[in-house]
């Protein structure tokens, strides 16, 4: 590409209303421009970078056995009032009439059509699993679009969703696509994460989000320094440092008698008011080798209400631990479930959110696999949610016991959900099983913010001159900068011979031919970002050599002429 036949309009000065270094430089190096409060057109800069995002998500969800095609953007409302979310999506969705006064939506994401889609197209379970997905425009009408296309109103969305039989099923195809976003997202050359997410209103079973570690990001997120355990800590309940967590007011222990069964039935063991109950921990002593012994404490906060902490019905173990006393217990119940470690009890808290009873998660807590051992930590990991960690601060031993607890902030940029069959049993989506009854499908989603990656990568790869991509999406592979090239002919001759030589090796090559400052060009493309810069000299010609500069480490040096093709290759 050449510069003098191109869109480049970059900008010099920081543009009002850009918060983030993102939109700055997304705005400054020419990539995006606005259109509306959260739309914005594509330059051909940030079209070629949103491109090769596309590209790398699309080979690996073609790798991993997904299908592509492609829904409407614009859908009927007949579709969402089935699934029940006309009501229940709220302003978000954008709604709109065909001038036969006809309902419709700009679809926010595409369960509905999909599922409608599958309930005409299969019959049999031995079509089963499929995995379909498309890169595609959504709308969501944010109450408060920001950041770009970080935020945007509308913006490019991978979007997949599978459908089986069974959940062991969906397990696989699940734990494949967790895989493959971390293929994804290493082939970006992005530093992320993935964490354990709140399921909120789709509901479901399993959920991760992925997240790119910006100072930038939205949500903080909470993972261990010496092991995966990780979880997103929602923007509502955002943690207070460490010194102004409101202690725990008061803390009382007693053991569970066998006889009591519920948590109303341990207030009134306790003798305390259902709403002073801030958290319930079940620690498991260990009384004699091997032997466990599970006690249950309260802890008392008043700012928690019963049905708030049965919602968490949180459970903890206490390892190695050769009996848990009165006044241990009243020490761990005293902290919350992240400080226990320093009093000595090295508690790991678990939450199952399917025990109604004391007695089921007391019994949960003994069983194996049921809490943490060090050994079976990856089952483990599944069972620690968001609610987890609320309470813990940076610093704090992990719940996992591995490591401490390092929290950051993330911009999510993917989001994987096992939906079960809210949305199949809605819309009738249901097959014959190999015992030839009608079996309803149940079902996985699979988000990936494609345009918001863009962004995402440039709050982590920038500096004070301008965006640094990361190869893997660079717009431009090198760029050839010519001094005076039309003042000086050798300049002239060899800056061309360069770029017809790479062009012709297939590498993704700019070169500068306008009639500008070296300065100015050199400004330009470090704000570009563009990975290696060729610059061609009159001094360095006498050697037959140019200059070679990479913008990722900043190292320059000189390059024979003959050598560049296979260095740059
Ligand atoms: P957020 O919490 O940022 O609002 P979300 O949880 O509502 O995102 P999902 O429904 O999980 O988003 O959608 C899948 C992915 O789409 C997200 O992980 C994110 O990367 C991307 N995404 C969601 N909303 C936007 C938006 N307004 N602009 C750009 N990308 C978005
Ligand atoms: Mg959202
Ligand atoms: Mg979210
Ligand atoms: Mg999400």
């Amino acid at each position: 590409m050449r510069t003098s036949q191109y869109l480049l309009s970059t900008l010099k000065e920081t543009p009002a209303n850009a918060e983030v270094i993102s939109h700055q430089y997304m705005l400054r190096a020419g990539l995006i421009r606005p259109v509306a409060s959260g739309l914005y057109t594509w330059l051909p800069t940030g079209l070629k970078v949103l491109k090769k995002v596309e590209n790398i998500v699309r080979e690996e969800m073609d790798r991993a056995g997904a299908i592509e095609m492609l829904m409407p953007l614009v859908q009927p409302a007949d579709l969402w009032e089935e699934s029940g979310r006309w009501e229940d999506y709220g302003p978000e969705l954008a709604r709109l009439k065909d001038r036969h006064n006809r309902s419709f939506v700009l679809g926010p994401t595409h369960e509905e059509v999909i599922t409608k889609l599958i309930s005409f197209e299969l019959n049999s379970y031995k079509q089963l699993p499929l995995n379909m997905y498309q890169i595609q425009t959504k709308f969501r009408d944010e109450i408060r679009p920001r950041f770009g296309v970080m935020r945007g109103r509308e913006f490019l969305m991978k979007d997949a969703y599978s459908f089986h039989l069974s959940t062991e099923c969906l397990d696989k195809t699940y734990q494949e696509m967790h895989a493959a976003y971390c293929r994804i997202f290493e082939r970006l050359g992005l530093d992320y994460r993935p964490v354990i997410a709140d399921t909120g209103s789709i509901g479901g079973d399993a959920s991760h989000e992925f997240h790119v570690l910006a100072e930038s990001g939205e949500d903080d997120i909470a993972f261990s320094s010496h092991s995966d355990y990780a979880a997103n800590i929602e923007k509502a309940e955002a943690l207070a440092p460490a010194g102004e967590r409101a202690p725990a007011e008061m803390g009382i222990s007693k053991v569970a008698t066998p006889d009591v069964h519920t948590i109303e039935e341990l207030c009134k063991f306790f003798d305390v008011a259902a709403n002073q109950v801030a958290k319930t921990l079940l620690v498991v002593g260990e009384c004699e080798e091997g032997d466990t012994a599970p006690i249950v404490a309260l802890v008392l906060r008043g700012d928690h209400t019963l049905n708030e902490l049965k919602a968490e019905k949180i459970a903890g173990i206490a390892s190695p631990l050769a009996f848990a006393s009165e006044e241990q217990i009243t020490a761990a119940a005293n902290c919350d479930a992240g400080s226990i470690g320093p009093v000595g009890l090295n508690i790991t808290v678990i939450v199952d959110r399917s025990a109604a009873h004391l007695s089921d998660f007391i019994c949960g807590a003994n069983e194996t696999g049921f809490h943490f051992t060090g050994t079976n930590f990856e089952r483990d990991i599944k069972d620690y949610t968001v609610a987890d960690i609320r309470n813990v601060v940076a610093g704090d031993p992990s719940p996992c016991g591995n490591g401490s607890i390092e929290i950051k902030r993330g911009i999510e940029v993917g989001h994987i959900f096992q939906l079960g069959e809210k949305y199949a049993k809605a819309m009738g989506a249901a097959v014959l099983n190999d015992q030839g009854k009608n079996q309803t499908l149940t079902m996985g989603c699979y988000g990936i913010g494609v345009s918001r990656i863009v962004a995402a990568a440039i709050e982590q790869n920038n500096d004070a001159n301008g965006i640094i991509w990361p190869e893997a999406i660079a717009p431009f592979k090198v760029v050839i900068i010519p001094m005076n090239m039309h003042k000086s002919h050798r300049v002239h001759e060899t800056a061309e011979q360069l770029y017809s030589d790479l062009k012709a090796a297939g590498i993704e090559v700019m070169i500068d031919d306008r009639k500008e400052r070296p300065g100015v060009m050199f400004k330009d493309m470090e704000l570009i970002g563009i990975p290696h810069s060729i610059i061609v000299g009159e001094r360095n010609l006498d050697n037959a050599e140019v200059e070679y500069k990479s913008r990722i480490s900043g190292d320059k040096s000189t390059l024979k002429i003959a050598d560049v093709l296979e260095f740059i290759k």
